[in-house]
């Protein structure tokens, strides 16, 4: 089988021949696209003695060295090192190759000149959306839109649209991945599509306009700004009885939010409506989605493209990839990417239940497979949220016991010094909006219980609001994205000159303590 059938039967093929497969797409891609013309990538296979011949099966991809968010970051020597990791192509090694002569000689140079152009020009860039770092950009060339299409495309086949489906497009227009992937995802797959800008855009008010027109099938978004939107929907008596499938992307998603979302659907008068979610990044140029299964059933994880990129499961800690089905820190590679280009790419985000290749037990394509929650770590410690109260925190399951809790829907975790003093203990204080009429006093009780259960640490205190209180806590209709988790502790730096004065005046005293004695 050739490596054609790679892209061709993407959802048909079993492990070895996926992976026979793969590593021979690697080593014509590090061979005719990525050593040729990656600055970046040429000097690093040479600092470690490797060439394209080195790949000969998919374990040998282990000895490429990682690439980390950080190697992207400029710095005051490098200002611009996200520009090593776009390819330039040279005229005269394009010029060789056997089959640019060929196509010159059929279709004239006007022809090849277009081809290369198209291939290898970046015409289109998305900013990585980190909060503390600087955004750093990635360029698409025609070759990388026409895969961010065929990837739309697929995520519309395996969220099992319909042609005839009608999708809203609620992320907020942005040059952001999550926009462009679900733009494409409605024009490749062929579905009558509308994007509302999200809620920084048109305001609930104006996105509930657009569902009352539209009527959509599938919507697609943010799960936070999705909640607020049905529950206004709800609010508002509206009905939106098509509505049968929800696609999330850009934050992580719960089961127990997912039946929310499902409980607020059957309030519009959606009786069969199926939440999906999607998991990608900037720098993979794409992202993955489940297919939808049964209710009472668990996700059969997100299915992944065998020919637009090699993913690999490592321990965070010793780099080592782990056995199929094992946790891991996710390790991107792509196999068809032009402009920018990253191998062995660290995102920082772990998965617990790691990777398998068994054919879905729900839609039967036999392609690898994500299975279990994926958190954001990265994200967790750049906002430094990691640490409260001195006490290391994980902030994905925080999340997941708020999504899963019954009684409450939207939520947000703030976080203080107590009486806003920078040298006091951090304070979480939990505020909720509460659902189905519960009593308050009950509620506060389940929700330490749960939170000291689960993330060994509960709120100093529980404050309940309406449904307006928190979208305005959150910034619906304000901030690009919904704000679940916000620190209002001082910043370190203001910390740390606080802590440098008060030093600073206490070492005054000692020494002039010393001088009178
Ligand atoms: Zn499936």
């Amino acid at each position: 089988m050739s490596v054609t059938a790679l892209r061709n039967r993407w959802q048909q093929l079993s492990e070895p021949v996926i992976r026979r497969l793969q590593a021979e797409k690697l080593r014509e891609y590090l061979r005719r696209v990525v050593l040729p013309f990656s600055a970046h990538y040429r000097k690093l296979f040479q600092e470690h003695g490797l060439d394209a011949e080195t790949f000969r099966t998919l374990e040998d991809l282990q000895r490429v060295p990682f690439t980390t968010k950080t190697d992207l970051l400029g710095t005051t020597a490098e200002p611009q090192r996200f520009k090593d990791f776009i390819l330039v192509p040279e005229q005269a090694v394009l010029a060789r190759r056997p089959e640019t002569v060929l196509k010159a000689l059929l279709h004239g140079r006007g022809s090849v000149r277009q081809g290369f152009e198209s291939e290898f020009r970046p015409i289109f860039v998305t900013f990585t959306t980190g909060r503390s770092a600087e955004p750093t950009p990635f360029f698409f060339s025609q070759h990388d839109l026409d895969n961010l299409a065929t990837a739309g495309r697929r995520l519309a086949e395996i969220c099992a649209a319909k042609p005839e489906d009608r999708l809203l497009n609620t992320f907020p227009f942005a040059p952001h991945l999550a926009f462009w992937l679900a733009h494409y995802t409605g024009t490749a797959g062929g579905l009558l599509t509308l994007s509302s800008g999200g809620g920084k855009v048109m305001g609930t008010d104006g996105t509930l306009r657009h569902i009352r027109k539209l009527k959509p099938d599938v919507l697609i978004g943010m799960p936070t700004f999705i909640y607020h939107l049905l529950h206004q929907a709800a609010e508002e008596g509206m009905r939106c009885e098509n509505l049968r499938r929800i696609v999330l992307g850009g934050e992580k998603t719960s089961l127990g939010l997912r039946q929310k979302l499902r409980d607020l659907a059957l309030e519009i008068g959606a009786t069969n409506l199926d939440v999906v979610a999607t998991y990608g990044f900037t720098e993979a140029k794409l992202a993955w989605p489940e297919c939808p299964f049964p209710h009472d059933q668990p996700s059969s994880g997100y299915h992944l493209y065998p020919d637009l990129g090699i993913t690999e499961v490592i321990n965070p800690q010793t780099g080592e990839t782990v056995a199929p089905g094992q946790a891991g820190e996710l390790v991107f590679t792509p196999l068809e990417a032009r402009g920018s280009v990253v191998l062995r790419y660290r995102t920082g985000d772990y998965t617990d239940g790691g990777l398998t290749y068994e054919p879905c037990p729900y839609c039967g394509r036999s392609m690898p497979r994500l299975l279990g929650n994926i958190s954001r770590r990265s994200e967790v410690k750049e906002m430094n949220f990691d640490k409260i109260k001195g006490t290391l925190v994980d902030f994905n399951e925080l999340e997941h016991v708020l999504d899963n809790a019954p009684n409450i829907g939207a939520w947000q975790v703030e976080l203080r010094k107590i009486n806003d003093d920078p040298l006091e203990l951090d304070e979480l204080i939990l505020h909720v909006q509460k659902i189905n009429g519960a009593d308050e006093e009950r509620l506060t009780r389940d929700l330490n219980e749960r939170c000291s259960a689960r993330v060994e640490i509960h709120p100093n205190r529980v404050l309940f609001h309406t449904a307006e209180e928190i979208r305005i806590l959150q910034g619906v209709g304000v901030a690009l994205k919904e704000q679940k988790l916000v620190d209002h502790r001082p910043r370190v730096e203001v910390v740390k000159a606080l802590t440098t004065t008060a030093n600073a005046i206490a070492c005054g005293a000692v020494q002039a303590g010393g001088g009178t004695s």
